[in-house]
């Protein structure tokens, strides 16, 4: 079964792919394709994630995976949020959005660095799919203050995962994989396409 993609991060399709690798499913990204991205312009993950998936479908003609995550800062009022990719502006780096995250936050205490990551995963069977399959997840931890690890994409060097003394930038991919929002939501997701697919 050919699932259209709705991202153009590299790495999170490579995580995607890594995810779901044991479903054989044709998995291409809305990039090979030659689609173009839909302005991101809900205000909460699950909004986003529809409108992508939505979209994508629409232009492919296929069922469409979509995802839609970020990083929430408690102090920050969740912010960076639905705006994590661009939070240092509509061009920023990685770097450049670390970089924002660790000023704002100065040199607060570790009680008042406290972050989830969320995940909300979006399948579509097909453009006016009235009934998507949804499915969100958090991963718990706080906000270093300096980076650590170069493993993983964004935010990771900066998360120290709840429990561990590591940063999401220091875990494998198959741990990072395991226990991070993406892939508890893929979980989630994969039980309950089971019976659809
Ligand atoms: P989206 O592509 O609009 O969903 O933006 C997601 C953004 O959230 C990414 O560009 C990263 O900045 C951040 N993000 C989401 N998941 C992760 C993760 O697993 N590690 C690090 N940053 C993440």
């Amino acid at each position: 079964m050919r699932i259209v993609l709705a991202t153009n991060n590299e790495g999170k399709l490579k995580e995607f792919r890594s995810l779901l690798a044991p479903w054989a499913l044709d998995l291409v990204g809305q990039a090979e394709l030659g689609i173009a991205s839909v302005p991101e312009i809900g205000m909460t993950f699950v909004e986003n994630a529809l409108a992508k998936a939505r979209h994508v479908s629409r232009m492919s003609g296929y069922p469409a995976l979509s995802d839609d995550s970020g990083l929430v800062v408690d102090v920050l009022r969740g912010e960076p949020g639905i705006h994590s990719a661009r939070f240092a502006g509509n061009d920023a780096s990685d770097e450049d959005n670390n970089n924002k995250l660790l000023t704002l936050l100065g040199n607060r205490k570790n009680a008042s660095r406290s972050a989830h990551f969320y995940c909300a995963l979006v399948f579509l069977r097909h453009a006016e799919d009235p009934a998507p399959v949804v499915a969100t997840a958090q991963w718990h931890g706080s906000i270093v203050t300096e980076p650590k690890g170069t493993n993983g994409f964004g935010y990771d060097p900066l998360f120290l995962v709840s429990g561990l003394q590591q940063t999401s930038a220091e875990l494998n991919s198959q741990t990072k994989n395991r226990i991070s929002h993406r892939g508890q939501a893929v979980q989630e997701l994969c039980a309950k396409l089971a019976p659809l697919l």
